[in-house]
């Protein structure tokens, strides 16, 4: 049926009528600005000039009718005359001025504008020069004949009466114009490039250049269809099976409809993939393309914003007409929280701005008057929770979908699918040992990995890639990059050491402190040494994990208090994720008796732009004296298991210090082995690296 509407469409002769393009205004409008520049309108004065004979020239000098003598590049004289001697009605001056309806007395040239000049072009200027002497001698006979003048003043007349031309240096047309020439380039050129950066990246109508320019209001939406895959595949996503369904129904939908429609449901609007970064989403939006085999087209949210208001709004309706020209469709706009940001909740944002005039078109156009029968819009975010409840309702984005972090079975597949094309020692790595190393690990992050394990095996000029490679690029991902060449000093050393070695220490008498793999002292990007677990999996938390962790958390700390008598700033990171952890139990979680079952957690990140607080000045008193009070707690806690294993603690830290790295068997060959079974148990003794690195790691901060 859509299809057939569509088709419909197209052959209407008004659709094929040529639009009117605003291309010929922007033409017309820089023909006037050049012609008003080099028609000179808009100066004081209008310049008149006419070559002339000596003849001519001369009768003018003689009778004093010249205001001043030019002599441009000692080729010719400019002669400007006097505007006396033109009112003075002179045939003379007919060729350039005449009163009774002459060449140039019309309207727009009258008397007092007129800047009238003869031009002379003398053989040599030696020759002109005398020619002007004989001028001024005939102008001194005139003055003192006959009138009984002392010596003196003939002298004064004489030099009265000399002239003096002034002389000018002037180039060709293109000097003498090439300061408006070049700024009106200039200014052409700055157009240009600015519209072409504007236009950048639009595709089809689009394109850059002046195209750029007169295609602002056009879609940039790249489309994929038949000719034209993004030749991503199901396969090529590992994981995410219920997510796959889902959108695999969607284009179901579009390419069955009857199927549904026949018993009366509606089809779907659209479907909203929700999910932390890198877990996979786009790539599915990319396999759907790629699977479908229906007209995709694909874009960013921050692709419908521009500098010009009214373009976002422009450009929705253009997407959505391309759209409904080839339906059945999909489009996909990928990061949709750039546009579809709950609208104006709060005190700055209550302007109507352009990005809620861009999301009101959106709304409108998903579920407006007018039908998008045959257009599925799928969209992805990090966080629906921001977007505008309007554009989540039924009837817009009916389904969300949800793409979690990869749990671990997850990981093994996404592994696989990127080692597919790598070189790698099968015997030695084993893809299930990496995914249970990777806890937390998103998609893209393992992509990641395999990338940088290639490259460092290349570096190690290796013929395939090994299991260390693997290693040290979690480690590298995890941690950045190692610094040996770091300078620190033996003291400084023997203080870190001390730290991680009290991080090791209390997270290894604690039961629910994440199972630690290995601690180093060797500084890695910002971190001067890092005490390295893996966390567990689990879906949610109790209050004494959340308060084991922060109690490891401040182990570092509070070993160099225990061992030096004095603190240093080396537990920043630690501080602050302990005082988040510490905040998120009072504040959003509950879980503080005093405070009691009250969360002033926002799910709709309208609390991000508020100025108003959300409890009283009394309960933020309370909530701060609770979270102090649990830090206290925390650290007596992490005080008094160092104080209990203070022996064993100088062992860890001295073999930390000489050694700089330690593993798990280090810290049980002194403590024992640990009371309770974690989650690295799971991972068989011979599978243990000598060198292991985790997702998550404790770091003493260099700050
Ligand atoms: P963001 O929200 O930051 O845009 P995203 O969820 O859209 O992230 P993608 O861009 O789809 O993430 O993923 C980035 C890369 O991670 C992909 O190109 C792919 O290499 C890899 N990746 C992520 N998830 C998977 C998966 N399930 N299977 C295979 N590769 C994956």
């Amino acid at each position: 049926m859509a299809q057939e509407q569509n088709k419909g469409q197209n052959k209407n002769p008004k659709l094929k009528k040529p639009k009117f393009n605003i291309f010929w205004i922007y033409i017309l409008l820089l023909a006037i600005i050049i012609y008003i520049w080099t028609s000179g309108y808009g100066s004081s004065k209008s310049s008149v000039s006419k070559e002339v004979t000596w003849d001519k020239a001369q009768k003018v000098l003689l009778n004093r009718d010249f205001s001043a003598i030019k002599v441009v590049n000692k080729e010719y004289a400019e002669i400007f005359i006097k505007q006396e001697a033109i009112s003075r009605g002179d045939t003379l001056y007919n060729d350039i001025y005449k009163n009774d309806g002459g060449v140039f007395s019309n309207n727009k040239i009258t008397l007092d504008n007129l800047n009238a000049s003869y031009i002379y072009k003398f053989v040599t200027f030696d020759d002109f020069r005398q020619q002007l002497d004989l001028i001024s001698n005939q102008w001194t006979v005139e003055d003192t004949l006959n009138k009984g003048l002392s010596e003196s003043q003939k002298a004064d007349i004489i030099a009265k009466n000399h002239i003096n031309p002034v002389s000018e240096t002037k180039g060709g047309f293109w000097l003498q114009n090439s300061g408006w020439i070049i700024s009106t380039l200039f200014i052409i050129v700055i157009w240009i490039v600015f519209f072409r950066f504007m236009g950048r990246g639009s595709s089809g109508a689009g394109g850059g250049g002046l195209s750029g320019l007169f295609s602002v209001g056009k879609s940039r939406a790249k489309l994929y269809d038949k000719d034209q895959n993004t030749h991503v595949t199901f396969s090529d996503v590992a994981g995410l099976e219920e997510a796959k369904v889902e959108v695999m129904e969607i284009v179901d939908f579009l390419k069955n409809p009857d199927k549904y429609t026949k018993l009366g449901g509606k089809i779907p609007k659209g479907a909203l993939l929700v999910g932390p970064p890198g877990t996979g989403k786009t790539l599915l939006a990319k396999a759907v393309a790629g699977e479908a085999r229906v007209p995709f087209f694909s874009l960013s949210g921050s692709d419908f914003t521009e500098m010009f208001v009214g373009v976002g709004a422009s450009r929705v309706r253009d997407l959505f007409n391309n759209a409904k020209a080839k339906a059945p469709c999909i489009i996909f706009i990928d990061e949709i929280d750039a546009i579809g940001r709950a609208r104006g909740k709060n005190a700055f944002n209550a302007a109507n701005d352009e990005r809620e005039n861009t999301l009101n078109q959106l709304l409108t156009e998903m579920d407006g008057f007018g039908t998008n029968a045959g257009v599925i819009v799928l969209a992805a975010t990090n966080r629906a929770d921001i977007l505008d409840k309007a554009l989540l309702r039924a009837g817009r984005f009916d389904r969300q979908i949800y793409v979690e972090l990869p749990e671990v079975k997850e990981r093994e597949a996404i592994f696989k699918v990127h080692m597919k094309n790598l070189k790698f020692d099968k015997n030695e790595v084993s893809v299930d040992f990496l995914a249970k190393q990777t806890p937390g690990f998103s998609g893209a992050d393992i992509a990641n990995i395999c990338n940088e394990a290639a490259l460092i095996a290349a570096r190690r000029s290796k013929q395939v890639i090994g299991k260390q490679d693997f290693l040290d690029a979690v480690d590298r991902i995890v941690g950045g990059l190692e610094k040996k060449s770091k300078i620190i000093s033996p003291k400084e050393k023997e203080r870190i050491a001390f730290h991680e070695a009290g991080h090791a220490t209390v997270s290894w008498m604690l039961e629910f402190a994440n199972p630690l793999l290995k601690v180093t002292i060797v500084p890695r990007g910002r971190a001067l040494g890092a005490a390295w677990y893996i966390p567990e999996e689990r879906q949610i938390t109790t209050k004494q994990q959340m308060m084991e962790q922060i109690i490891s958390l401040l182990g570092g700390r509070a070993s160099e208090q225990l061992t030096f008598g004095d603190i240093s700033t080396g537990a920043l990171n630690d501080l602050e994720r302990a005082t988040q952890m510490a905040t998120a139990m009072v504040k959003y979680y509950g879980l503080d008796e005093k405070v009691g079952n009250r969360s002033y957690f926002d799910s709709t990140g309208q609390s991000e732009y508020s100025m108003q607080q959300q409890f009283s000045e009394k309960t933020a008193e309370l909530i701060d004296e609770r979270v102090d009070l649990l830090l206290r707690e925390a650290y007596a806690s992490a005080c008094k298991i160092l104080e209990e294993n203070k022996d064993n603690l100088r062992v860890l830290a001295e073999l930390l210090r000489d050694k700089e790295v330690i593993f798990r068997e280090d810290v049980q060959n002194i403590f024992g082995p640990r009371k309770w079974a974690d989650s690295i148990d799971g991972i068989k003794p011979e599978e243990t690296p000598k060198q292991e690195s985790e997702a998550q790691q404790e770091e003493t901060n260099n700050q």
